[in-house]
């Protein structure tokens, strides 16, 4: 195995998505035929796939980068990428979490999120291709008509065709109130699509015959802001009633952006030009669409940054077992010591491999929410636990993202100055987790979401009820000093922090928006750190039924995650109560 290369972790991915729920998910009647067997060989063959084909082609599309033939007017991806990805499509892995009615495996989101954890570590830029077209899948099960899901939703299924999102605009990035493309019915009763979409991802390429874009636009007459905004199809290949190719649709990339990370991702400027697109869902509904889409990518995008984690860890603890340097303590010359006997870099390396398992653990606890929400039993489970994903899902993305790209930059310092340099691989790995807090609406966008939405609904139904579960938790702390000691401790006190907090806010949005706003990104933090020491904590329960091995090590995981994470989020009640006063400095 070369120092930079990745090895799925199974062992870990399974672990986490049991104390997700992996049992409880597969104990639903819609999976009634799958075992945990097939979950496990799922795994295991798709991480073979990502290790040994996918990765390899990861630097290659660092260096060679998508780039627009302005002649042919299409995108070239990478050497590599259209045969990796063409293996992807053959072996049928973009679709085993969608419907069999569509020609999908019906497997849990759960297990399709553990793949797309695995194909997110072995290449982040090709990854996002599929995260993409999974999201626009999710967004025409839910809103297309009949017909529009039995024509497009196979081969998008297959990853044949691929999917993209098309919201911002020059003027419209967080506030999508300002888009002003133009849907207008011709006379022949057809949507003509006009305008110009900025930073589509993956908007225009080579690595499949037709691209269907999800577009955000304005039809005459449509009230301001966001309520007056429609979602319209918009194919790059005409499809026929009978599902093959026609003409090619007046929509084209104009540019391909240079940008500093994800460089075989292409970031396209897309023009629509009077473009035939067909509406989805009603007229002026486009944006509660749109969420359904961008929902399925937040939380896509928050494992990005848990993926890069993996990845950076990995690389970084081959290369510190390697490297010597200095004597550790006890070590007399004329030994020499390698990196990780070194007290610090041992530090540097659990802090970036326990923030990959935390942030892997909340973001699979938020799909196994969804799995509940879709397929639960009753009504009743079925809103719980959709109450469960929508206050999860801002956290999910906005602080698992943040610290993949804190452990990126710990990655750097571990090689010293080689992890500035270009040649070790690592500086990529920074290069490519900085987009994640800003994608998808950024971590700031996020946090509003969080404070201002999420907490209040229901009257603060699912904050408290999410807290609940994790006092829960902390009051399992044994009364004899156990190996999980300083974990519980920092839960509980962390916890209480959260609770008063919570409380704090919901009374202060409505009081003063902006003392809540100025503290809301701090809350999320807090909320996140508390989170990930909850699951951390359960997660070392729970492996002490897979072995003593693992048991303790997991145990000394959520040690070290509690007194260097969650026992310092304790010191953010700070910031969140103090309000917008301390902001005014500025000028
Ligand atoms: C590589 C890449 C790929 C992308 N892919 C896609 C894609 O596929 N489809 C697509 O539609 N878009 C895509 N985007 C666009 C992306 O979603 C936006 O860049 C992002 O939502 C932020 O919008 P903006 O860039 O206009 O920043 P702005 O909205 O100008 O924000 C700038 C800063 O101000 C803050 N801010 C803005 N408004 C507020 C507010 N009300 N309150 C507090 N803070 C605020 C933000 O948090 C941010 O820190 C992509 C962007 C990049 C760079």
């Amino acid at each position: 195995m070369g120092i930079a290369d990745y090895e799925a972790p199974i062992g870990d991915i399974l672990l986490a998505m049991d104390v997700a729920g992996l049992d409880e998910v597969l104990a639903l009647p819609a999976y009634a035929e799958l075992d945990r067997e097939s979950v496990e060989l799922a795994l295991a063959e798709f991480g073979r796939f990502a290790g040994d084909v996918v990765a390899p082609t990861d630097r290659l599309g660092d260096l060679e980068g998508s780039v627009l033939d302005p002649v042919a007017s299409v995108v070239r991806t990478p050497t590599g990428f259209r045969a990796v990805y063409a293996q992807y499509v053959a072996s049928g892995w973009g679709a085993v979490q969608f419907p069999v009615a569509y020609g999908g495996g019906g497997l849990p989101s759960l297990v399709g999120i553990a793949l797309q954890e695995m194909l997110a570590s072995a290449n982040l830029a090709l990854s996002l291709n599929p995260v993409l077209t999974q999201s626009a899948i999710e967004l025409l099960l839910t809103w297309g008509s009949e017909d529009q899901r039995v024509l497009y939703l196979p081969k998008l299924l297959t990853g044949e065709w691929c999917g993209t999102m098309n919201l911002t605009e020059p003027e419209a990035g967080s506030d999508l109130g300002e888009v002003r493309t133009s849907g207008i019915r011709d006379t022949d009763g057809r949507w003509r699509i006009s305008g110009t979409k900025i930073f589509i991802t993956w908007g225009e390429h080579d690595m499949a015959e037709n691209i269907v874009h999800l577009v955000l636009a304005r039809t005459p007459g449509a009230p301001a802001g966001t309520k007056g905004l429609s979602l319209f199809l918009v194919p790059k290949v005409m499809v026929t009633s009978d599902g093959t190719l026609g003409q090619s649709n007046t929509l084209h990339c104009l540019r391909v952006e240079e940008k500093l990370g994800i460089h075989a991702s292409p970031t396209c400027v897309m023009e629509f030009d009077k473009a035939v697109g067909e509406l989805v869902g009603d007229e002026h509904g486009g944006i509660r669409a749109m969420f359904t889409m961008m929902n399925a990518a937040r939380l896509s995008i928050g494992l990005q940054g848990p993926s890069v984690a993996e990845r950076a860890f990995q690389h970084a603890h081959r290369y510190a077992a390697d490297r010597q340097q200095g004597r550790g303590p006890g070590v007399a010359p004329p030994q020499r010591s390698v990196l990780v006997d070194h007290p610090d870099v041992r530090r540097m390396l659990l802090s970036m491999r326990t923030s990959a398992l935390a942030g892997r653990l909340l973001v699979y606890t938020a799909t196994r929410y969804r799995d509940i929400a879709r397929q639960g039993d009753d009504p009743e489970t079925r809103s719980s636990a959709q109450g469960y994903v929508d206050l999860l899902t801002p956290v999910a993305k906005a602080w698992s993202s943040d610290i993949g790209f804190a452990a990126a930059s710990t990655g750097v310092q571990i090689l010293g100055g080689a992890g500035y340099i270009e040649e070790s691989g690592m500086a990529q790995r920074l290069r490519d987790s900085r987009i994640a807090p800003i994608y998808e609406g950024t971590n700031g966008i996020q946090a509003i979401d969080l404070v201002m939405r999420k907490l209040p609904r229901d009257d603060g139904r699912w904050i408290r009820a999410l807290i609940d579960d994790v006092v829960t938790t902390a009051g399992n702390r044994p009364s004899r000093p156990g190996s999980l000691t300083h974990s519980y401790a920092a839960l509980a006190d962390a916890v209480s922090i959260l609770q008063a907090t919570t409380e704090h806010l919901l009374l202060l949005i409505d009081r003063s928006r902006e003392d809540a706003l100025a503290g809301a990104t701090s809350y999320l933090e807090l909320l996140g750190s508390t989170l990930g020491g909850w699951l951390m904590v359960r997660r070392a329960e729970r492996a002490r039924q897979v072995g003593p091995e693992i048991a303790a090590r997991a145990a000394s995981e959520s040690e070290f995650f509690a007194t260097e994470h969650v026992a310092r989020a304790s010191g953010l009640e700070r910031p969140i109560l103090s309000g917008a006063r301390r902001l005014s400095v500025l000028y």
